[in-house]
């Protein structure tokens, strides 16, 4: 199965990704990660897209195709893949459709207005890779699934969430006409408790 999760910044993808690559045992390829991992790793990718990442805007394209491109040339994702993050733009989309076509794209759908609460309360763990909202686990320091500091996404401020929100607006919200034109879209109610998104999914799937 090849799947993608669509949404705005802060919708929920990395979350219910989660669940579905464990569930359907599906490689969980985020862009937004592989791009910070490079960052942390100093790689001569990860210093091309610093600068432009800590301001909310998209990395450029011909790196992310090519990153995305490399990444399911793995022989894991010769069952498929569950994308989380790409693609962000039509040019990301027409790429991936040359690729390898998706089967299905879920779009999360949730209350635009909300998005900032939702991003700027986000704590993510670097060990463990969980991401939590303070009005779920409070103002606490460590990962309540395995104890290691938590920390802030550098692009996690109001002043970026801004940004990334136009931008999800201009580039990434044409998506949805372009998935739901080839019929493979499917809109999910992303403003529900976790487990509830999940089984909707779950239903969808
Ligand atoms: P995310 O973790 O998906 O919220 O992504 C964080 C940041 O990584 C974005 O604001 C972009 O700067 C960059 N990024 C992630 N995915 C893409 C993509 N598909 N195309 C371009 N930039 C991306």
């Amino acid at each position: 199965m090849k799947l993608i999760l669509l949404g705005a910044p802060g919708s929920g993808k990395g979350t219910q990704a989660a669940y579905i690559s464990d569930k359907y045992d599906l490689p969980h390829i985020s862009t937004g990660d592989l791009f910070r991992e490079n960052i942390k790793e100093k790689t001569p990718l990860g210093l091309k897209v610093k600068a432009v990442m800590d301001t909310g805007n998209l990395c450029p394209d011909d790196l992310t195709v090519e990153l995305v491109k490399d990444r399911l040339n793995n022989a894991d994702c010769k069952v498929g893949y569950l994308l989380d993050g790409f693609p962000r733009d039509l040019v990301q989309a027409v790429a991936l459709d040359e690729i390898s076509a998706p089967d299905k794209v879920i779009n999360l759908v949730v209350d635009l207005s909300k998005i900032e609460h939702r991003i700027t309360g986000r704590r993510s763990c670097q060990f463990c890779g969980g991401s939590f909202h303070v009005d779920f686990i409070g103002n606490v320091d460590n990962c309540p699934t395995c104890g290691e500091k938590l920390t802030i996404r550098k692009d996690d401020n109001p002043e970026t969430v801004k940004e990334r929100l136009d931008v999800y607006q201009t580039q990434t919200a044409p998506l949805i006409e372009y998935y739901s034109k080839q019929g493979k879209l499917i809109n999910i109610n992303g403003d529900q408790s976790i487990d509830k998104v999940f089984e909707d999914i779950v239903k969808v799937l």
